[in-house]
């Protein structure tokens, strides 16, 4: 191993291996930390990646990644207690041009590392950085690891949700509990021909399901249909979690929402193969820490760039990386360093981009949900009841069925609550 690198990467998730990926074929000397046994060994997500970003990073991908189903079809499911309004999207374009695809973590971002490793970087798994070196003049260096220290042109970090490197060079403090939330899921087995006719789906073909509401509680549910198992889980903010008493702990909402009498047909017969735990970063733009410092990039999940509205953080992970990447190389080219104002350059490719300007247009909808609990709780009762009336036949005029729909929504949201909240949806998420 070279006594320098010109680029240490910090994790070997999608935001590294990008990363990695960007310098590395550019000729920079690039070794990737990793401190699982392989990259994806302890890493989860629902989930979802998306086609384009990664086809950006790797062109026609699709030819060599581990791909479970190819998305047709988006659906949201809004609860009440036994019963659901669903809201669906499947279109033939998607079966031509797929625009997302379900993975296991195990598997791609090993896929991936390995790209990063023939681009030209060294990959040093089960090895931890603990922390980050500087010179006299404060400037980062280098890496501490548990297998000794590493000397750096510039450290790119994108060690994830924790992201305790970045802590530790002092970009930003402990995380607030209502930026990040924690997630759950489960793993089922389930023969392929029973994904597909519950599903309604064929050959690689794929359903992603996000699910809402049913309880007081604020939470969201994910179903996602791999080969031949299903991915389901749920995410909640953790400040919410910890007002609550013990029952509504993550895994008894799971549990809550298996039994749901909609949700129970999906997973019904299922064996479960797996659990899994972790925190997303959910603050948005207004908690995102400083990008950069001299000598080192924050990337990912480690500078919270996730799009929790759209349920996005992959293409956020693997375009920061890439950014960061460029930065570096260009840093290089000038000749001039890795200074801050070298690798300011970093925050200009964000802000230039879907990452910064996606988390600046929904800068306020963290905050918003947070003050408005009763989108994600009451809203969905309120459709369901609804809809019921609407449907029923009972032998009533159907104008007394719509007094008692209009009785029903003013009573429980009132004339002016609902007006304030189409005015506040509009202005924070959709103007
Ligand atoms: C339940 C759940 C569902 C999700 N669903 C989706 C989805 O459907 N679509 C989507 O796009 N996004 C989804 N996300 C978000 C997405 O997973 C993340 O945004 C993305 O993985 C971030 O990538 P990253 O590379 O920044 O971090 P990570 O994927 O967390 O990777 C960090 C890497 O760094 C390594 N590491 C950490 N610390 C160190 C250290 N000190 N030294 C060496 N190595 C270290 C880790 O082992 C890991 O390999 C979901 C997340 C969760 C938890």
């Amino acid at each position: 191993m070279p006594e320098k690198f010109d680029v240490v990467v910090i994790g070997a998730g999608p935001a590294g291996a990008a990363a990695a990926i960007t310098t590395a074929k550019a000729g920079m000397s690039t070794l990737v930390l990793e401190r699982g046994d392989f990259s994806g060994a302890k890493n989860m997500f629902g989930g979802l990646v998306f086609t384009k970003p990664t086809a950006e990073i790797i062109p026609e991908f699709w030819k060599t990644a581990p791909m479970e189903r190819k998305i047709i079809e988006y659906q949201y499911w809004l609860l009440s207690k036994e019963s659901h309004v669903q809201v669906s999207h499947r279109n033939q374009k998607f079966v031509k041009d797929f625009n997302s695809f379900t993975a296991f973590r195990a598997r791609f971002d090993k896929w991936f590392a390995a790209q990063a490793e023939s681009s030209g970087a060294t990959l040093l798994t089960r090895t931890t950085a603990t922390g980050v070196l500087k010179d006299s003049t404060g400037k980062v260096n280098g890496v501490s690891t548990d297998r000794g220290d590493i000397n750096a042109n510039v450290v790119i970090t994108c060690d994830g949700a924790n992201s305790l490197i970045a802590k530790g060079a002092g970009l930003h403090r402990e995380w607030k509990p209502q930026d990040m939330a924690i997630a759950v899921k489960e793993t089922y087995s389930l023969p392929k021909d029973k994904i597909e006719e519950r599903f309604n789906i064929r050959g690689d073909e794929g359903v992603a399901l996000m699910i809402y509401g049913g309880r007081e509680e604020e939470y969201a549910g994910f179903v996602y249909t791999n080969k031949d198992t299903i991915s389901f889980g749920l995410g909640a903010i953790m400040s919410d979690l910890a007002k609550t008493k013990s029952q509504n702990m993550p895994m008894q909402m799971l549990e809550w929402l298996k039994s749901h009498p909609s949700v129970q047909r999906l997973l019904d017969g299922a064996a479960l193969r797996e659990y899994t735990a972790h925190l997303i970063p959910e603050g948005g733009y207004n908690s995102i820490p400083p990008l950069y410092t001299d000598g080192m990039m924050v990337c990912g999940d480690a500078a919270m760039l996730v799009n929790a509205l759209n349920w996005e953080g992959t293409n956020f992970a693997m375009f920061s990386g890439k950014f960061a990447g460029q930065t570096a190389i260009a840093a290089k080219k000038s000749g001039s360093g890795f200074s801050a104002s070298r690798l300011a350059g970093y925050q200009a490719y964000l802000e230039d981009s879907f990452v910064l300007k996606d988390l600046k247009k929904f800068r306020d909808v963290p905050h918003f949900i947070a003050s408005h609990k009763h989108f994600l709780t009451l809203y969905p009762e309120l459709m369901n009841d609804l809809l019921y009336k609407f449907f029923e036949v009972d032998g009533r005029a159907k104008e007394e069925h719509l007094k008692e729909m209009k009785k029903e929504l003013y009573s429980k949201r009132g004339r002016l609550g609902l007006i304030k909240d189409a005015i506040g949806l509009y202005r924070k998420v959709l103007s």
